[in-house]
């Protein structure tokens, strides 16, 4: 087999462990939301490349705004990066190197490099000038060291209030990179943070924190975001004024999908004002949501290699993802009958209250997952669909005078349509071929069609939950004048209806998925109660993509 050809990243890492290198990676969420399909690929790849050239992944919060943080959001994050099947080397915080990284800001205040501005957020904006336009320096640029260090303490003794102070970084107020002008390295926030609690009230910027924790952790291969690319000189700057162990920072493209919002912070104020039932609404674009709908960690994992690592950012197609849960599922899926529009048949030569039991194969993909009985009596649900009255040529499904077989049991044949005063088909009134048990026929005849059923006494009713996407527009954010991305919220993205199912899946419990065959992929939904089965569909079983 041709051997597929590395990406950019995957080049510099092996590159790297060629030379010796021993990879050290992290994956650095903000504990402010649930993991989304976005997360799952950078953790497929900073885990993923750590494994594969003997290095190791540390997970590091980056929790540095302690007002939009949550230990819910830490924990939820640590299930979902297991459920993927990762583990990491180390947890960490970046609120474990407050105490270094102030140390570290006071150095750099005796290196004459950083310097406490007393300016409002809205002079500091105004100073720092456009692109086309140098920034102009603050009155307190030029302040001594002796008395930067004394604010700075002061600061964080909790003199000042929110925004009276920032200490900022000592740079070039002309340069060409509006980062590096001057750029704040810590402000003051007076808020409870839920590990460091009442300790600190300032808090470092993403800029002054990311790089020093990565430098503390040793990360070979600080991997992020292609929006980050203008930060990189930034980043280094800080290293090399510091001297520290020397980290670096590689960016690719974001994971974009269509249909899909992946902004945690709209993706928030969808539950907050209930558009969804819950982060973990099976329509959203969450890990735990696609876990709740049914998706296996590999089809996610098949889905972050299939989309690759880029250099441009671009959009993938939502029927990826689909398509790599369709082709897991269909390799591991136990298959099940349920009918999800059902008709009434009544098998007429068929015995009244006998019952017989067809062994049913549970995964033709897989012998091991074995067989079932399935109970067959004279009163059958089939979808309603497969039945038509006057067929177009080409249909071997059940007509008027015509047979079908009904999947691992009898061929029965259609002797009269029985309808309600409004000429709708209420009951299929049938005969079964007694001869014709688990394929075969009492005269050798063929029958093209195969069709699903349950028995309608042994059949349990479930609540069905049909999925479309949550937008009605591929961009989101694609918004006509005067509206706003929520007006682009699918009013059919939930369809609720009803199923009848074999009574094996009595009882089955959320964290299986199934083939309802010939229907679609379901899963119990976390919804189910004792008396009351919800099932999700997770995909349809075509395919609208093509590879
Ligand atoms: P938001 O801006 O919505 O808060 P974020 O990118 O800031 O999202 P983080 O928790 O900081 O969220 O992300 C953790 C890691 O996941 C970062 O390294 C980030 O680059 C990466 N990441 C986030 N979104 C995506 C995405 N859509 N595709 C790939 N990687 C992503
Ligand atoms: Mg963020
Ligand atoms: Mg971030």
């Amino acid at each position: 087999a041709k051997e597929k050809s590395l990406n950019f990243l995957e080049e510099i890492v092996k590159e790297a462990a060629d030379r010796g290198v021993a990879i050290q990676t992290r994956f650095p969420p903000e504990p402010n939301g649930y993991l989304h399909i976005g997360h799952a690929k950078s953790i497929c790849i900073n885990f993923g490349l750590a494994q594969k050239y003997g290095g190791k992944c540390n997970l590091r919060f980056d929790d540095t705004n302690p007002t939009k943080e949550d230990v819910e959001y830490v924990d939820s994050i640590k299930r979902d990066i297991r459920w993927l099947g990762f583990d990491w080397a180390l947890e960490r915080y970046a609120s474990d190197y407050f105490d270094q990284l102030y140390e570290w800001a006071k150095e750099l205040i005796r290196k004459g490099l950083a310097y406490v501005d007393d300016q409002t957020q809205e002079q500091i904006r105004e100073g720092r000038g456009t692109v086309s336009e140098p920034g102009k320096e603050s009155p307190w640029r030029n302040r001594s060291a002796e008395e930067n260090l004394d604010l700075f303490e002061r600061m964080k003794a909790g003199e000042f209030a929110d925004g009276e102070k920032v200490l900022r970084a000592k740079i070039d107020m002309a340069h060409p990179n509006m980062l590096f002008r001057d750029p704040i390295m810590y402000r003051i926030i007076h808020a409870r943070h839920h590990r460091t609690g009442d300790k600190w009230c300032i808090y470092p910027m993403y800029d002054y924190a990311h790089g020093q924790s990565d430098s503390i952790e040793h990360i070979t291969h600080s991997i992020c975001t292609l929006e980050f690319d203008v930060h990189r000189p930034l980043y280094d700057w800080f290293i090399q004024a510091l001297g520290i162990w020397p980290s670096h920072q590689y960016e690719f493209a974001r994971l974009n999908l269509t249909y899909t919002m992946m902004s945690k912070r709209k993706l928030l104020k969808l539950v907050q004002e209930g558009a969804v039932m819950g982060w973990d609404d099976p329509r959203m674009p969450t890990i735990c949501a696609l876990r709740r709908k049914g998706y296996t960690p590999a089809s996610v994992r098949a889905f972050a290699e299939m989309v690759g690592v880029a250099k441009r950012d671009n959009v993938i197609d939502l029927g990826k993802m689909e398509y790599c849960v369709r082709e897991d599922l269909n390799k591991v899926a136990e298959r099940r009958m349920a009918v999800l529009n059902p008709v009434k048949v009544t098998v007429t030569n068929y015995p009244e209250g006998k019952v017989e039991y067809f062994e049913c194969v549970n995964n033709p993909e897989d012998p091991s997952a074995g067989t079932r009985q399935v109970p067959f009596s004279r009163e059958l649900y089939i979808e309603r669909d497969d039945f038509m009255e006057n067929p177009p040529k080409k249909f071997f499904r059940l007509q008027p005078g015509g047979e079908v077989r009904l999947r691992y049991a009898y061929l029965i044949k259609c002797e009269e349509a029985v309808k309600d005063a409004e000429g709708n088909v209420v009951e299929l009134r049938c005969t079964y071929d007694p001869q014709s048990g688990g394929g075969s026929s009492s005269d050798g005849r063929r029958v093209k069609g195969v069709i699903h059923w349950v028995s309608a006494r042994h059949a349990f009713e479930a609540e069905i939950r049909l999925f479309n996407p949550l937008f009605t527009k591929e961009n989101p954010d694609d918004c006509e004048e005067g509206q706003t991305w929520e007006d682009n919220l699918n009013p059919e993205s939930m369809i609720v209806t009803k199923g009848w199912l074999e009574p094996s899946l009595a009882g089955a419990e959320p964290g299986r998925t199934f083939q309802f065959e010939r229907v679609g992929y379901f899963c119990p939904d976390t919804d189910t109660t004792p008396g009351h089965p919800v099932f999700n569909r997770t995909v349809t079983l075509k395919d609208s993509w093509a590879k």
